[in-house]
């Protein structure tokens, strides 16, 4: 079983680094540390069939992101604009930070 090893989280620019969406990029909408996985905005998009309701009269297909596995994305640093590896750095106030392991950008708001 594949566990998050926390250094993606929710509103990072990520990339995707295999599969069909490869190369493109979007922001993390969702995390599923339990399964493995993330909701990226606007990638993996599959179709699913809906019942008529009140939003909706008609139903039909409406077309939503689709998770992709964790290891399959990467998050993408601001400074050096490419997918990178993430270090946690400990402050002096004991806070953890996630630091691109680059160029030493951190990824959260200290
Ligand atoms: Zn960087």
């Amino acid at each position: 079983m594949t566990k998050i090893k926390n250094h993606i989280k929710k509103n990072d620019m990520a990339e995707v680094i295999a599969g069909k969406e490869k190369g493109k990029r979007g922001k993390i909408l969702m995390v599923f540390p339990e399964r493995g996985r993330v909701l990226v905005e606007k990638l993996n998009m599959v179709k699913r069939h809906t019942r008529p309701n009140e939003q909706n009269q008609q139903g039909g297909i409406i077309e939503k992101e689709g998770t992709l596995h964790v290891s399959n994305v990467m998050p993408v640093c601001r400074k050096c604009d490419a997918p990178v590896r993430i270090r946690h750095q400990r402050l002096d106030n004991e806070k953890k930070v996630r630091i691109c392991a680059k160029c030493g950008e951190p990824f959260d708001k200290v």
